[in-house]
């Protein structure tokens, strides 16, 4: 016998419908790129969308059809998102920080009809334009005034554009229909993309909305530090619009006293982004004797913070810290560490080792780990094997692509190895590709840096395995020092030798300027093995 329920579809259009009408009046605050902090709302948000979705409709934009964006995190971006998706086409979020011909793969690979693009890309835009095969007409995120003289097809300010436009109704779509689109750059070949459907995107909104993941409210103000093409700023725009939260957007100002500024004077509750981009913020607050007043909570992903940051946060800063571990193919929430009240009485250093871990699921994950021959393992909290997820927020396969991607019993292969504990909290040791096997003994290269970091003369660490002819693989500590000089290498063994065995102990330590950073805010490990194998 069936419910007797509307079976209303879940659509990103009810998202902006609902925060434009109950909590119309709530703010969406962003430093532009021209310069000048632009204060709008909710009820403006969905106004403007619904515009930029009547000019899409006359530029004969249909539904499925890819929208690109290449811009920071702004109210204008904001708008786009609402108003492709709302429309029935599928909004595509372009990574800027990747190489051109990446950029160029991707665009002609989705076959992007529009591109929204900021000032600050338009020369990078430019330079590729004669690549770009599939764009009809490339909308520059500004108004008339700022408009720069460009060639690029079509090329109209945003303002402009929206202001000729009427007013639109958003269509009745299938949920199951393709929404936004985030092409993640896999180990080999090239990036893949990760197709979110309306109905994927809503209940991972309402999943990253709950009180132990983001705890957004109307009462929440957001800045939202993670981009919006990195997997749709993990959710944020969407779960604020669901929970009546103010968002506070950084635009193209991303250094720590900007951000710092921007927390400060809107009196910022909540911001999340990657360990490194807090590692540069909580730097500028030591060196400035000051943090933002209003911030009581930040929640960092996308890599492993190390156990320095977490303490750095909680007990020199007095800010809640939240882990949270995802990917682009998990929407991206897969899970997140957030102390229980009886956790949060245990003495500080325990606490914070115990924060290092990846956390729980929340409702709409499962997670289990695997051995070699697919054989489920025990959440025993010793035994380690690959993660796998499964959930209407997970990926099934690629944007048109037919590889199989899922095992025969239909779980997402992660690629990260894990260890899960008798209360289901994850605790990530590496990625298959990054583990270090010495010996026949698994080494586990997070491991390693997270105690290299806490080494008060060693600023960020990465450790790759290096061949070794005795042992397999050996593994090597490359670091950028906090002190003149940096800390000898002798100095540094005897530091991890309180919390590793000899044989974890790295073979060498090298001391280098800066670490190779990824299009996300990721140490490219790639790159340091190619540098430093030999
Ligand atoms: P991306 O799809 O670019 O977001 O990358 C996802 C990958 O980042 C995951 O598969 C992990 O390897 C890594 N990652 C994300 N969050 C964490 C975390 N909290 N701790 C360790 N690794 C993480």
């Amino acid at each position: 016998m069936r419910g007797r329920m509307m079976e209303d579809p879940l659509l990103i259009s009810g998202l902006i419908e609902h925060a434009g009408t109950v909590h119309r009046d709530r703010e969406i605050v962003s430093r532009t790129v021209e310069g000048p902090i632009h204060r709008s709302t909710w009820g403006e948000v969905r106004t403007r969308s619904k515009r930029l979705a009547s000019a899409l409709a006359d530029a004969g934009i249909e539904r499925g059809d890819r929208v690109a964006t290449l811009g920071w995190n702004t109210h204008r971006h904001l708008e786009v998102y609402y108003a492709v998706s709302g429309m029935g086409a599928i909004c595509h979020t372009l990574n800027p920080r990747l190489h051109p011909t990446e950029l160029v793969y991707i665009v002609n690979h989705a076959a992007d009809r529009v591109l929204f693009v900021d000032l600050t890309f338009v020369p990078l835009v430019e330079a590729v334009a004669d690549q770009l095969t599939s764009v009809e007409r490339y909308v520059v995120l500004t108004d008339a005034s700022h408009m720069p003289d460009t060639a690029l097809r079509g090329a109209v300010a945003y303002e402009e554009w929206i202001d000729g436009a009427g007013d639109f109704t958003w269509p009745e779509l299938d949920e199951r229909d393709g929404a936004a689109l985030c092409y993640t750059s896999g180990t080999t070949g090239h990036p893949k993309g990760v197709l979110y459907s309306h109905r994927s995107t809503v209940l991972h909104a309402l999943g990253v909305a709950l009180p132990d993941v983001f705890n957004l409210g109307a009462s929440v103000s957001c800045l939202p530090i993670v981009p919006m093409f990195h997997a749709c700023a993990w959710g944020l725009p969407y779960a604020s619009a669901a929970a009546g939260t103010s968002l506070v957007m950084p635009g193209p100002k991303m250094d720590p006293e900007s951000i710092t500024e921007l927390l400060g004077a809107e009196r910022v509750d909540f911001c999340a982004g990657v360990p490194s981009v807090f590692h540069a913020l909580i730097q500028y607050w030591r060196a400035a004797g000051t943090r933002p007043e209003a911030l009581s909570m930040v929640l960092l992903g996308g890599a492993a913070p190390p156990q320095s940051l977490i303490e750095a946060l909680e007990d020199e800063f007095g800010i809640e810290f939240r882990h949270g571990w995802g990917m682009t193919e998990t929407s991206p929430l897969g899970s997140v560490n957030t102390l229980t009240p009886h956790q949060r009485t245990w003495p500080a250093k325990k606490r914070a080792e115990f924060q290092t871990k990846q956390g729980r699921p929340p409702y709409g994950v499962e997670l289990r780990i695997v051995d070699g021959d697919g054989r489920v393992l025990p959440r025993d909290g010793d035994a380690i094997g690959e993660l796998q997820a499964r959930g209407p927020w997970v990926a099934d396969g690629y944007f048109l692509s037919d590889e199989r991607k899922l095992t025969e019993d239909g779980w997402f292969p992660t690629g990260d190895v894990a260890s899960i504990d008798g209360e289901s909290c994850v605790q990530i040791t590496d990625r298959t590709k990054d583990l270090i096997k010495s010996g026949g003994e698994w080494i586990s290269s997070i491991d390693v840096e997270n105690s290299a970091m806490g080494h008060p003369g060693i600023d960020v660490a990465a450790v790759i395995g290096v061949p070794d002819e005795k042992w397999g693989e050996r593994p090597l500590l490359i670091a950028v020092p906090r002190s003149d000089p940096p800390p000898t290498k002798d100095e540094v063994l005897d530091y991890l030798s309180n919390s590793l065995a000899k044989w974890q102990l790295p073979d060498d330590v090298l001391f280098v300027d800066a670490l190779p950073m990824g299009a996300t805010g990721k140490v490219q490990k790639t790159k340091l093995r190619e540098r430093y194998a030999q």
